[in-house]
């Protein structure tokens, strides 16, 4: 599983770090934080997702009010 996370579209609502610890607060930006995620496009970031935090992920974008947050299964299929 993969993560996909839109950090210019972000709003710096933080619900998503209540859900994953993978997102962190940068409080002075405004915007969350993908913790180990590699920029693959200007301000987009993926990371991997264990699997013992595979159901935060999935809550982690379904909170984010601006669907900044996606995941997606290994074949590519978007999950949330
Ligand atoms: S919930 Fe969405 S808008 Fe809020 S900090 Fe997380 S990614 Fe940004």
């Amino acid at each position: 599983m993969k993560v996909r996370f839109d950090r210019d579209t972000c709003i710096g609502m933080f619900q998503c770090v209540a859900e994953w610890d993978a997102f962190t607060e940068d409080t002075d930006a405004g915007k969350a934080d993908l913790e180990g995620g590699e920029e693959v496009e200007p301000d987009v970031f993926e990371r991997a997702v264990p699997a013992d935090a595979e159901l935060d992920a999935k809550f982690a974008a379904r909170v984010c009010p601006v669907d900044a947050i996606e995941v997606y299964d290994d074949d590519g299929d978007q999950l949330v």
